[in-house]
């Protein structure tokens, strides 16, 4: 099963998608972290991709895109994956399916987490990164055991410059944008499902599940 998550920042996707992996025994894949692993075993692309991201500069398409085709060789994709991160923009969403059908494999299933502004800007501003782990809380949806500190390595927690209301508002309405092409080309395709993501994340889990198994 190739399921594409899509999603605004703050509907869960990250969470979903790792949740999913275990309950679906599949990879989860995040172009972040092909990224971060590439550069940091220093292959070929990870050298290239390093080399534009210390000038300042995001790692454009076409780099992603092999580092992708590269992952998909890997045979843990055999009965599928997990993506998250990406397709973000209709030309990544006809590279992607490009990059499958040279391995005669293709998208199953879109699932799109549609959460609500009002949700999403409780959710973000209210977040709480780990500066060691990067695990995530939040100040009342998941607070930590003892205040300011990661339940898992102990490290200080703290709040992303970015995760404020205007700044969050703003980064949706971008999302919003860019998400709107892919909305439409996966429906074309019928592979588009929208669920609530406004509801219980385990309730999500087990939408996206149920949806799975017709897939
Ligand atoms: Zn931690």
């Amino acid at each position: 099963m190739y399921l594409v998550l899509l999603g605004p920042p703050g509907a869960g996707k990250g969470t979903q998608a790792k949740r999913l992996a275990e309950r679906l025994a599949l990879p989860h894949i995040s172009t972040g972290d092909i990224l971060r692993q590439n550069v940091k075993a220093g292959t070929d692309l990870g050298k290239q991709a390093k080399g534009i991201m210390d000038q300042g500069l995001l790692v454009g398409d076409d780099l992603v895109a092999k580092m992708l085709d590269e992952r998909f060789n890997n045979l843990d994709i055999k009965k599928g994956f997990i993506l998250d991160g990406y397709p973000r923009t209709l030309s990544q969403a006809k590279t992607l399916d490009e990059i499958l059908s040279n391995k005669k494999l293709a998208v199953d299933l879109v699932v799109y987490l549609n959460a609500s502004d009002a949700v999403i800007v409780k959710r973000l501003t209210g977040r709480l990164v780990c500066s060691k782990c990067g695990a995530n809380f939040h100040v009342t949806n998941m607070p930590p055991k003892a205040k300011g500190i990661c339940d898992s390595c102990q490290a200080s927690l703290y709040q992303r410059s970015d995760d404020n209301e205007v700044t969050v508002r703003k980064r949706l309405e971008v999302y919003k944008n860019e998400v709107a092409s892919l909305i439409e080309y996966y429906t074309k395709s019928k592979k588009l499902y929208s669920l609530n993501a406004d509801l219980d994340p385990g309730i999500v889990l087990e939408q996206v599940i149920e949806l799975s198994a017709k897939v």
